[in-house]
């Protein structure tokens, strides 16, 4: 490791402590943006990479709230607006238990370099609770994000952060947020993308994270002539990109046959179809049941609960050539990685954010297998986020089709710029430094022109 990596992660360790999964995501683009700060003194010298770093401002509340029991609750609210070179802050809302700083400042710091990917103008941002909406009635959950919105809407506008949803937010939250903020505000703008189609939505936006990890792994296999056709692909989450994800690889002729949630994980066997797939949607969305009953609808899909004694996950031991992690962070450890590899995965498209960790994407890299990093994987979700907001300005509504295929342009062109920025620092087909490096140089050059600020 050169000093610079050794240096700005000294510096990074000490100014933001016990933030393992920050120092995680800016020690892997440090370490691919070495070569890149070599070449180009004037982006050490302007330390913009520690500009990077240091988030523009973070805003963090309370947000008190009356449970069905009449018991007030409090949770902590956040907002991280990383960066703002290439465009308003942008990125989801998280509401998991496990949310706090260093989670969403990792969450953060990677939106800017996935933002920029998507060549659309949107800089980086974050946001979230450690609200659980698990368990929760929806009278509990509107009054949470009632509470929610009422500070967040002091920071947040469509010129200047435009949050969506992640883990925990989806169309039910997004509209409890946004009808809070209209309220407020007394205006009705484009303050946040995964709006309900009847009120400023897009097409295509619940599907687009995961449609586009599936377009990418596409692209990938269109390197070595292949194509999804026939391929087994393992699933993991169960939530908005791991749905979206199975009904593209069914459209594009593969079969998925596992997916998860917290509570475990369905093996089947037969592949999951459409009428599956349209039963994991009702279970999921609308239901809000766990992942076993699917196990009960169809004997012939297997439930293995969740062990959190196990030192791998046993989802990602079966025979397959794709595997498309789409429900958390570090979720692929070394030894899942290994198990991948040995069971014949030559694909790998995260649909989730850094699912895996440090010596699994060591691994992916040096066996040179085809290794789609989250950031440029993923990035088709804030992509049509992206094109969510052209709509809200134009005040038009473009069809399913149209958005279908930009966003296709979009991740054709994020894997293009992987390809070319990898090929020009010498380390053909790798993603991961490719994904690094063409993000990092937008956002760079952008702020070298707008001076130190
Ligand atoms: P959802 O809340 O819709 O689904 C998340 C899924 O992952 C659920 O099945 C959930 O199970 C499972 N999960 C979450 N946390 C854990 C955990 N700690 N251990 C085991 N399982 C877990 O979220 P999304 O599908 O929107 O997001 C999934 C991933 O994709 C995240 O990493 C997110 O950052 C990333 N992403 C999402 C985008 C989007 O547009 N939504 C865009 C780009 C990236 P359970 O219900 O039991 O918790």
């Amino acid at each position: 490791m050169s000093t610079f990596v050794n240096d700005f992660m000294a510096e990074l360790k000490a100014k933001n402590p016990a933030e393992p999964e920050f120092h995680q995501a800016a020690q892997e683009v440090a370490e691919s943006l070495e070569v890149v700060i070599d070449r180009n003194p004037a982006y050490r010298k302007m330390k913009i990479l520690e500009r990077i770093a240091e988030p523009d401002r973070v805003i963090v509340f309370r947000v008190p709230w009356i449970d069905d029991a009449g018991e007030v609750q409090v949770n902590r609210g956040f907002r991280i607006e990383m960066n703002s070179a290439i465009g308003p802050y942008k990125g989801g809302l998280r509401f998991h238990p496990s949310v706090y700083l260093g989670l969403l400042k990792f969450l953060a710091f990677e939106q800017v370099f996935k933002n920029s990917l998507t060549t659309l103008p949107m800089g980086g941002g974050k946001g979230g609770s450690d609200f659980d909406p698990k368990g929760k009635s929806d009278n509990e959950v509107m009054r949470f994000c009632q509470s929610f919105m009422l500070e967040l809407q002091r920071h947040i506008g469509q010129f200047t952060d435009v949050p969506a949803g992640d883990i925990g937010v989806g169309g039910r939250e997004i509209g409890y947020l946004f009808g809070q903020y209209k309220r407020v505000r007394n205006e009705f703008t484009g303050v946040l993308t995964g709006k309900g189609i009847n009120w400023g939505g897009s097409l295509i936006r619940p599907e687009a994270t995961g449609y586009g990890s599936v377009y990418f792994a596409a692209e990938m296999l269109a390197t070595r002539g292949e194509t999804l056709e026939g391929k087994k692909c393992l699933v993991s989450g169960s939530g908005n990109v791991a749905q979206y994800t199975m009904e593209k690889i069914i459209d594009l002729g593969g079969k998925a046959v596992t997916f998860s949630d917290s509570s475990g994980y369905i093996y089947d066997e037969a592949g999951i179809d459409r009428a599956k797939l349209a039963f994991i949607l009702e279970l999921k969305n609308v239901k809000r049941g766990r992942v076993k009953e699917y196990a009960d609808a169809y004997p012939g899909a297997v439930f293995t609960p969740a062990d959190k004694e196990r030192e791998h996950n046993p989802l990602w031991t079966h025979q397959a050539d794709c595997a498309f992690p789409s429900a958390t962070q570090n979720e692929i450890n070394a030894k899942d990685a290994q198990n991948l590899l040995d069971n014949g995965v030559s694909v790998v498209s995260e649909g989730s954010n850094m699912p895996t960790v440090p010596e699994g994407v060591e691994l992916f890299v040096e066996k040179g297998i085809l290794y789609g990093p989250g950031k440029a994987a993923n990035a088709g979700g804030v992509a049509t986020s992206g094109l969510e907001m052209s709509q809200n300005s134009l005040r038009l509504n473009w069809t399913r089709e149209e958005v279908d295929a930009r966003l296709r342009g979009i991740m054709k062109a994020i894997h293009k710029q992987c390809v070319d920025a990898a090929a020009a620092y010498d380390m053909k087909g790798n993603y991961v430094a490719g994904a690094n490096i063409a993000g990092f140089l937008k956002v760079a050059d952008s702020m070298l022109d707008q001076g130190v600020i």
